[in-house]
């Protein structure tokens, strides 16, 4: 199989706070799987470290006010782009983020509130056509048993 992954679950530095999600049962795909990482907000231009964002009222703005919606919009496409492209059987998303959150996102008032809702770039990808889960599902699942 094709699995496009969130290159943090990977292992790569790419999360906000400069550290990583990494995932063992993620770096197992590695070995039987053709595994293709993305991070949306570092495509996106953004700078890693980064100021934390949630999408607030549809916009997506940084904790310090400034709005960084155009950014994560560019790495949302140009990540449904690389999919376009790559033709992945399943993608595999961390969970929560602003970006590639699945079910669930942050309220937009930063105080870890969650609601029901996707980050934008799974959002682009699950509009698209392409099988996109959680990876908190990935784990209860037998996509790949
Ligand atoms: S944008 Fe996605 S891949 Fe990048 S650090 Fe956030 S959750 Fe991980």
């Amino acid at each position: 199989m094709k699995i496009m992954v969130s290159a943090c679950l990977a292992g790569e530095n790419c999360k906000y706070d400069g550290g990583n999600n990494r995932n063992e049962r993620v770096l197992q795909l590695f070995e039987d799987n053709e595994v293709i990482t993305v991070c949306p907000e570092q495509m996106g231009g953004l700078p890693t470290p980064r100021v934390p964002s949630e999408i607030c009222d549809g916009v997506v703005t940084a904790k310090d006010g400034r709005i960084v919606d155009a950014e994560f919009r560019s790495g949302a496409v140009k990540c449904l782009e690389i999919a376009m492209n790559e033709k992945p059987d399943l993608i595999v998303l961390q969970s929560r983020s602003p970006s590639c959150g699945v079910k669930q996102r942050y309220d937009g008032t930063f105080s870890g509130k969650l609601i029901k809702g996707a980050g934008v770039t799974a959002e682009l990808l699950i509009e698209n056509g392409f099988k996109v889960i959680d990876v908190e599902d990935y784990y209860e699942s037998d996509y790949l048993e």
